[in-house]
């Protein structure tokens, strides 16, 4: 393993833990510093994973932003829709911050779980 998964680890679960610990609206003074502190975290990652020549793991990329650089946590940076129209239902994320969304398409049935599990924490 390298030295810089574990760095990578160490700050996207504390990009993760500030985003949870944001409440009510997004515009307020101490949200726009927990956002920033977030973006900067992110940046980290992707300039260390560049650098290093890391790919980021599925899991972890689909849950940054690419516009803005931001954590996407359903409820509070995102908003997470599944779309069942086709045979493969797919994930929609919007970001709250910027509008950007994207579509995953659901591989294994445990990201539903997971993803109501956290809305309900
Ligand atoms: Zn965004």
């Amino acid at each position: 393993m390298n030295v810089c998964h574990g760095r990578v680890q160490h700050l996207y679960n504390q990009s993760i833990s500030i985003s949870n610990s944001i409440t009510g609206d997004l515009n307020t003074e101490e949200n726009k510093l927990k956002i920033a502190m977030i973006r900067e975290f992110v940046t980290n990652i992707l300039v260390m994973c560049q650098k290093s020549r890391l790919r980021i793991a599925p899991n972890l990329k689909r849950n940054i932003c690419k516009g803005c650089n931001v954590i996407l946590v359903s409820g509070i940076t995102a908003k997470i829709r599944l779309q069942s129209k086709n045979k493969t239902p797919l994930f929609n994320k919007k970001c709250l911050l910027c509008t950007y969304s994207t579509n995953y398409p659901q591989v294994n049935h445990k990201d539903v779980y997971v993803d109501k599990f956290t809305k309900l924490s």
